[in-house]
């Protein structure tokens, strides 16, 4: 049998440290002593290529030129391996899961990401476990050997979910992942069970593309009760600002002001473009059930139905590199699920 090879690309984070015997501190693993902790990773059946960023990161800098960085890397060597795991920190995890699950256009392999709360040269830690399964997920195949999980997921602790669903939720548990808003792919327990009906598949016959082009002037505005109209009119008057996401309460509402409305409206006008984005962990927005989300509705607001603040940025961010001015594509993306990151009904 053929042996299947998964390219391991470390990025750094915890998950890539040691504790330095003289100084006791945590500093990034050299590359022979981070391999020295899983001496089984090659086996019959399979090979484990381990390759790693010039610079270990702690994934606070991660940025779009970082994304589009690790997403060539995925696409120059997709055709040597079966599938890629990329070893993060968990901080800024569910961007980057997020801005490559647009990048990686057409994917067909896995592309698992993890990392861990305790570093792998630690005695007691969950680098090894989550290491070690998101390899086998990303080894995994049918008899036809086309992947299980053809998608980018993240795996921590004991769930598989989609990368653009998660959101980083516990500093200290090790079940540090949660996705509100779509059910796990897949759980690893004494076996990995998978559910292939939450499985998101693109076309098998269209090859990969990358398309790593992006736009950051997006800004997040977070409405809270006593929200200033100066503080409103500061973000949209932000030079060179393309997209806000607007996070709203409940089910998508905001204060009834009129100069809310009215500093909405003219920043679409002006081409910017506004997504309501429930600041609710879970469930969607649901424009129109309340009379408290009509104005933003006519001023020209986009829904983000269930999508995460994470997916929505990056997303965004896609969009605006990706499609310039076509403003009228973009708004159309937007309310559009490209690869399973939301739920329209
Ligand atoms: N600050 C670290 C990072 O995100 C935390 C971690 O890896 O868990 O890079």
């Amino acid at each position: 049998m053929k042996k299947k090879r998964v390219l391991v690309i470390s990025t750094g984070g915890t998950i890539s440290m040691v504790k330095d015997p003289e100084t006791g501190a945590l500093r990034p693993a050299d590359w022979e002593e981070f391999k020295s902790f899983m001496p089984e990773l090659n086996t019959d059946n399979l090979e484990v290529v381990l390759t790693r960023f010039e610079h270990f990161i702690d994934s606070s800098d991660v940025n779009p030129e970082f994304w589009g960085k690790l997403a060539g890397i995925i696409y120059q060597n997709y055709p040597d391996y079966d599938g890629f795991v990329v070893l993060h920190g968990t901080d800024t995890m569910s961007y980057s899961a997020s801005a490559l699950s647009f990048m990686l256009e057409n994917l067909n392999k896995p592309v698992v990401f993890t990392g861990s709360q305790l570093p792998i040269g630690v005695r007691r830690n969950d680098a090894r476990e989550n290491f070690l399964t998101a390899i086998e997920i990303a080894a995994e195949q049918d008899e036809m050997g086309d992947a299980i999980v053809p998608e980018v997921t993240v795996f921590f602790e004991d769930r598989l979910w989609r990368g653009n669903r998660t959101t980083k939720v516990n500093a200290e548990n090790f079940a540090a992942f949660k996705s509100y808003n779509y059910e796990a792919l897949a759980k690893a327990g004494v076996h990995i069970r998978y559910y292939p009906e939450r499985i998101h598949y693109s076309d098998q016959h269209a090859p990969l593309r990358l398309r790593t082009k992006t736009d950051s002037n997006v800004a997040i505005l977070k409405l809270y009760p006593g929200i200033s109209q100066k503080m409103v009119d500061a973000i949209l008057h932000i030079p060179g600002l393309r997209a806000v996401v607007l996070e709203t309460f409940g089910s998508g509402n905001a204060m009834s002001a009129p100069w809310f409305f009215e500093t909405l409206k003219e920043a679409v006008d002006k081409g910017i473009i506004i997504v309501n984005k429930t600041q609710c962990l879970g469930g969607s927005v649901d424009f129109g059930h309340y009379a408290a989300s009509l104005p933003m509705l006519r001023a020209g607001v986009l829904s983000g139905y269930d999508i995460t603040t994470e997916a929505l940025v990056t997303k965004l961010m896609y969009l605006l590199g990706e499609h310039g001015d076509d403003i009228a594509t973009i708004k159309k993306l937007i309310c559009t699920s490209i690869c399973g990151e939301m739920t329209i009904d």
